[in-house]
């Protein structure tokens, strides 16, 4: 674990090396925004980061979020990042800004529902599952245009682009066909769907942001090259 000193300067040091990744694609790094993802940090290290200029956060738990969103009071942007169950969507709804990780047109459904409850719009990304292991969440690519078709026809819900996780790797190099196969399915979607907001690509982590940024990822989400590796046992995908 980062003590608060690492914490920022780890910050500046992925900051760097995301503008660098952009650099080296000709891509502009205001195109990139980087989530915190915060999952098993206690809220003093959340409000370490924050200090140092972190706005946008992301959580994988409603549980774990519940707690933590409410004790710290700053104006950030929270993204849901992991699977959520319908039965967790009105908490959802509540606590974040940005759901990333829409899985199902039911899902999608609750978490419309509650949202048009509450008098809010939801910008959401619809997760794919590109290399298909059996134990990821997502859509198969093939779906997902099926999917956004009747994702895009409820009241409170506005889809914004794609996310997916890519496997693990022991080479950055390796997540490249994942994340190229995301920005691939988007260009496809664009065309097909053009009424759709597909701006998007949610994809890259610790061990693969750079490659993703060089396949075109808008957000990527990163928590252990900020925060340190994550305590083992509270580790929760
Ligand atoms: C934990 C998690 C991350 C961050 O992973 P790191 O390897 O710590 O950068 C990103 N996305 C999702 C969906 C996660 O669950």
């Amino acid at each position: 674990m980062s003590s608060s000193t690492d914490i920022g300067r780890n910050i500046a040091e992925v900051t760097n090396r995301i503008a660098q990744a952009a650099r080296k694609v000709r891509r502009d790094v205001e195109e990139v925004t980087l989530v915190t993802v915060t999952k098993t940090i206690d809220v003093e290290r959340v409000q370490v980061a924050y200090e140092h200029g972190i706005r946008h956060f992301g959580e994988n738990r409603v549980q774990e979020a519940v707690g933590k969103i409410g004790q710290l009071d700053i104006p950030a942007t929270w993204h849901m990042i992991g699977h959520l169950q319908t039965n967790k969507a009105k908490d959802a709804v509540r606590l974040f800004d940005v759901i990333q990780s829409i899985d199902s047109v039911h899902v999608a459904r609750a978490v419309s529902r509650h949202a048009q409850a509450a008098s809010k719009l939801i910008p959401i990304l619809l997760e794919v599952n590109t290399s298909g292991e059996p134990q990821k969440y997502g859509f198969r690519p093939e779906e997902v245009a099926n999917a956004a078709r009747e994702v895009a026809l409820l009241p409170s819900l506005r889809i914004e682009g794609l996310m997916t996780v890519a496997p693990l790797v022991t080479e950055p190099e390796e997540a490249r066909p994942f994340f190229r196969k995301l920005r691939e399915l988007r260009d496809q979607l664009k065309t097909s769907l053009p009424n759709i907001n597909w701006q998007h690509l949610s994809m890259g982590m610790t061990d693969d942001f750079e490659v993703a940024i060089e396949e075109g990822a808008t957000l990527v989400r990163i928590g252990r090259a900020i925060f340190g590796e994550r305590q083992p046992g509270r580790q929760v995908f």
